[in-house]
Order: structure tokens, then C-alpha cells, then sequence
């Protein structure tokens, strides 16, 4: 066990952290303000390698270990929630999935999209009547010839709107009418049959359109099946999202240690009682409570991804229950330490001048999106208890 970092890795931590301080960080509040995508960071990171760094050499990209992706989701996130979203959205998610189940075709179509054209692969899996409960999905794909027909809808799905490539997760039907239990099927923005529906009016995250896919007879070709098996297909595609949950837990701890980050320069500044506010007691316990949360989330998160099982194609799964401590910790534990950061501000905390308001509201979000913290816990305590995930809980 070491806990230094490499050379190399440390250039990408500085890297990533000079971007995130001087490019991203300045221009943070307006994708919040306006609900706008920030296509210009995104052609940025594209540029700098920090898409896709964990797709193999032989489709194009860097072959990284999922730590590198952790260490710079960190760094991004200080400064830019939104776009340390899509750093985990091109590095994990809807990619992971394609390169360990999918077909040649569909790896180099995906890497493509990512590396050259800074497209961020959507997961379409929630439905208005199943979201935790996701195995209550109603959404279809029949066989019918050389196609699959598509029909029903998702809600709050990140990237609705401007992902070129949509996972999504649907019951599958094979052209004798036979079920195929629960499987993923690549649609393509601009299929006929595939509309966009309402956008949502998030609380925060708000640079990334959340929003309804909707599918009336969606044919797509039977090549863009990427998993189909009725035994282990929903089992497949849950595993693949253990290693988008450690990048969420990872975006949420990056951005409680930029407010951390702030509270302390603001302290050592601002003066009470002929003091500077650094020197009360009681505030520098709440910033050594922050300090041990922020340390022992990032270390749950390394384990989660350096214990990641190898598949082929460079594609590192988290086991769940490393995943699952790892994301409902972080994501409990940097919202206490955002809240906590906002507090040393006092009333600037609460104005929209700083952005600790929106740090607050952003990273909100990671106790719900990618399965809330009940959830996580369900899975942990199974592991505990060894019970098996009942379908029907
Ligand atoms: C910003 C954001 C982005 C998202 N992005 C995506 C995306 O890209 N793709 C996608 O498919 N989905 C996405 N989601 C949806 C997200 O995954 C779901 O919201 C989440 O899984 C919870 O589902 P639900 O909202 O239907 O809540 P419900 O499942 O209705 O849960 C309601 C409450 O009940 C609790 N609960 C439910 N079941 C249990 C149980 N068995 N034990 C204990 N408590 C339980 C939940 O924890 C929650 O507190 C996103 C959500 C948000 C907010």
C-alpha cells in the first residue's frame, strides 16, 4: 500500500487544478445562472486528454487507470461541479458499459464520439415509476427482424439534449415474443422515434440539461444491443455503474474541498471581535471536522478504485460495496462540509456574489443521482447480512 503519488500523477493533479482555478472557475457561476452547457471547458479538457483517459490504446485513448480519472475529477470540481461531471460521464457511466459488454463496432463509435468530438455518453435508466426500484421499468425493446422497436420514456437524464449516444436500459423482447429480462441498447440523438420531452428546473448541477427521453417505435439496428443476456443482463449493467457512483462520490468531495478551500483563505481574513475568525475555537473545530471528513472520503474513494475488478478493454468495476461506502460517504460528508464552509461567510455565504450557494446546491445532488443513499445502503447492508437483491423490495 503506498499513498504517494507518481510523478506523472501529480503533473495531472497540477494540471487539472490550474485549469480548473484560471479557465473554469471564473466563468462557473454563468452556466448556473443561464442553464447553459459549457461546450467551451469541455473542448478544453478534450483537448488536454481529460476525456476518455481510460479508453485502451487501441481505440485511441490514453489506457489510464481509474485513479488518474478520480484525481482529476477532484481537481475540476474545486471550481466547476458541471464540468467534473462530464470528465465522469466520458470516463465511466454509459462507456464503461459499452467497453466491457459491448460489440468492436460499438467501442470504436463511442471512443470516437468522446475523444474527437467531446461527446458525453447519456445512461437512460430512470423512469417515473422506477427509479430506486429500477427492475419496475417499463420502457421496451422488441426484436422485430433485423431491428429493435423502442417504446416508452426516461426522466432526469443528465445530458438530455445534447449526449450524441444514450445507453438505455429497457426490457428486451426477442422476435419469438420471449423475454430477455432487462438489457442496454444504444440509441443515437436524431434516431426517428427518439424525442426529447420536459428539461428540468434543477436545484443545481444546473449547466447540465436533466431531462425526458422519449421513445414512440424507435427502431435502432439489432447491432447497437450492448447487453442481452436474461440471466446476468441487469446484474452486467448495475456492476458497470459502480464505477460512475465512486466518480459522483468524487466530484462531491472535489467540490467540498474547494469551499473548504475558500473558508480558509476567508478566515484568515475576515476579522470579529478584533480577530481574525480563524482564531475562535469553535470555527476551527468545525474546519478540523471538515478536514477529517474530506480525508477519509477521498481515501474510500481511492480504495473503491484501486480494488476495482480488471475487465477487458481497461475497464476497472468497483466492487459494489466499495462503491456504495465509498459514494454515500462522500456525498453525506461533503455536503455537511460545504454547509459548514457557507457558515464562515456568514450572510456573503448566502448571496449569490460567492459561490458557496451553488457549491451547496450543486452537491446536493450526490445523495440522490446515480441511487440515493438509502439505496447504497441497502447494498451494504446486504453485503453485511449476505442477503441476495430481492427484486421486488
Ligand atoms: C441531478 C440528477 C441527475 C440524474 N441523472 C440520471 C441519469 O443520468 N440517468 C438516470 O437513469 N437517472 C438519473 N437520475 C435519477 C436518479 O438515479 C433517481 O432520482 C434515483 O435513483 C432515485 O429515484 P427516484 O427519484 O425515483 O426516487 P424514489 O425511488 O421514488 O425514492 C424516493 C425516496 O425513497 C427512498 N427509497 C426508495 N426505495 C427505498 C428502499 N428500498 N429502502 C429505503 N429507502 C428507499 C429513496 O432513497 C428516496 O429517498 C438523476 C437524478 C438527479 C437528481
Amino acid at each position: 500500500m503506498d499513498f504517494q503519488l507518481s510523478t506523472e500523477q501529480q503533473a495531472l493533479v497540477e494540471l487539472a487544478d490550474k485549469i480548473g482555478r484560471n479557465e473554469f472557475g471564473p466563468k462557473a457561476a454563468r452556466w448556473d445562472k443561464n442553464h447553459e452547457y459549457p461546450y467551451e471547458n469541455i473542448e478544453t479538457m478534450r483537448k488536454v486528454g481529460f476525456l476518455g483517459m481510460t479508453i485502451p490504446r487501441r481505440f485511441g485513448g490514453q489506457e489510464r487507470p481509474l485513479i488518474d480519472v478520480l484525481l482529476v475529477i477532484e481537481q475540476i470540481a474545486k471550481y466547476c461541479g458541471v464540468s467534473a461531471r462530464v470528465v465522469v460521464e466520458t470516463n465511466m457511466g454509459a462507456l464503461g458499459s459499452i467497453m466491457a459488454y459491448g460489440t468492436d463496432e460499438q467501442r470504436v463509435l463511442v471512443a470516437g464520439r468522446i475523444l474527437e468530438e467531446g461527446d458525453k455518453p447519456a445512461i437512460g435508466m430512470t423512469e417515473p415509476e422506477a427509479g430506486t426500484d429500477l427492475t419496475a421499468l417499463k420502457t421496451t425493446a422488441v426484436k422485430t427482424g433485423n431491428h429493435y422497436v423502442l417504446n416508452g420514456m426516461k426522466h432526469w437524464i443528465t445530458g438530455a439534449t445534447i449526449s450524441q449516444t444514450h445507453l438505455i436500459f429497457a426490457r428486451i423482447t426477442d422476435q419469438d415474443g420471449r423475454d430477455q429480462g432487462i438489457g442496454g441498447v444504444m440509441v443515437d440523438k436524431g434516431t426517428p422515434g427518439f424525442t426529447f420531452g420536459r428539461v428540468e428546473d434543477a436545484m443545481g448541477l444546473r449547466g447540465i440539461p436533466e431531462g425526458e427521453l422519449i421513445f414512440e417505435n424507435c427502431e435502432v439496428p439489432a447491432e447497437n444491443i450492448v447487453v442481452c443476456d436474461p440471466k446476468d443482463g441487469f446484474k452486467k449493467l448495475m456492476n458497470g455503474y459502480n464505477a460512475q457512483r465512486v466518480g459522483a462520490g468524487t466530484v462531491a468531495l472535489g467540490i467540498a474541498q474547494g469551499a473548504h478551500d475558500l473558508a480558509i483563505e476567508y478566515m484568515m481574513q475576515r476579522k470579529a471581535f478584533g480577530k481574525q475568525i480563524s482564531q475562535f475555537q469553535g470555527l476551527q473545530w468545525m474546519m478540523g471536522e471538515g478536514e477529517m471528513k474530506l480525508n477519509a472520503a477521498r481515501l474510500l474513494l481511492y480504495k473503491a478504485a484501486c480494488n476495482a475488478r480488471h475487465l477487458p478493454n481497461n475497464v476497472m468495476l468497483p466492487e459494489m460495496k466499495d462503491a456504495s461506502i465509498a459514494k454515500a460517504f462522500s456525498a453525506h460528508a461533503a455536503f455537511e462540509v460545504v454547509s459548514d464552509a457557507l457558515q464562515m461567510f456568514g450572510a456573503a455565504g448566502y448571496s449569490r456574489d460567492l459561490p458557496l450557494e451553488r457549491m451547496l446546491r450543486d452537491v446536493r445532488m450526490f445523495q440522490i443521482g446515480g441511487g440515493t443513499s438509502q439505496a447504497q445502503l441497502n447494498m451494504i447492508a446486504r453485503s453485511i447480512f449476505k442477503t441476495k437483491f430481492d427484486f421486488k423490495e
